[in-house]
């Protein structure tokens, strides 16, 4: 069971976002704009944003999933704002490790297996769902 994390604004340190079904649509390369609006809301408050991705270094050289044309992950977030950003790859591994060594306090992802991960280490997981069903508990 994941955490809400419904203040996020209460003071700035690092925070986290999956990418691929959290701050994309993976087969669309579009925007889920209430996750892309929350990662701005941190950047203004002053956080750090890391993108921890299980995707491998490589593959980020494209934000569509499959493509071999179109942006870079980097790319893809400096045309929705999302800078600075600092982007982690773990290539297929569980995120709980880099989340550790980058001190987030929170980290927003799609997948369940990872969220539990992530709890199980003590670290706080929020399912992107619950900013989808109830965007105004997180400010957007
Ligand atoms: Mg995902």
């Amino acid at each position: 069971m994941t955490r809400r994390h419904n203040q996020p604004l209460a003071y700035p340190g690092v925070v986290s976002f999956d990418f691929d079904d959290t701050l994309m649509e993976a087969h669309t390369g579009h925007p889920i704009l209430p996750l892309v609006h929350l990662a701005r809301r941190y950047l203004a408050a002053g956080y750090d944003l890391h993108i921890v991705t299980a995707r491998c270094e490589h593959e980020g050289k494209r934000a569509l999933w499959g493509l071999d044309w179109g942006p870079s992950l980097e790319e893809w977030c400096w045309r929705w704002r999302l800078t600075p950003v600092q982007i982690h790859y773990t290539c297929r591994e569980r995120k709980s490790k880099i989340l550790q060594e980058i001190g987030a306090e929170v980290h927003y992802d799609d997948d369940l297996y990872m969220l539990e991960d992530i709890e199980r280490h003590g670290l706080n997981g929020v399912n992107m769902l619950h900013v989808l069903e109830c965007p105004e508990a997180f400010g957007v």
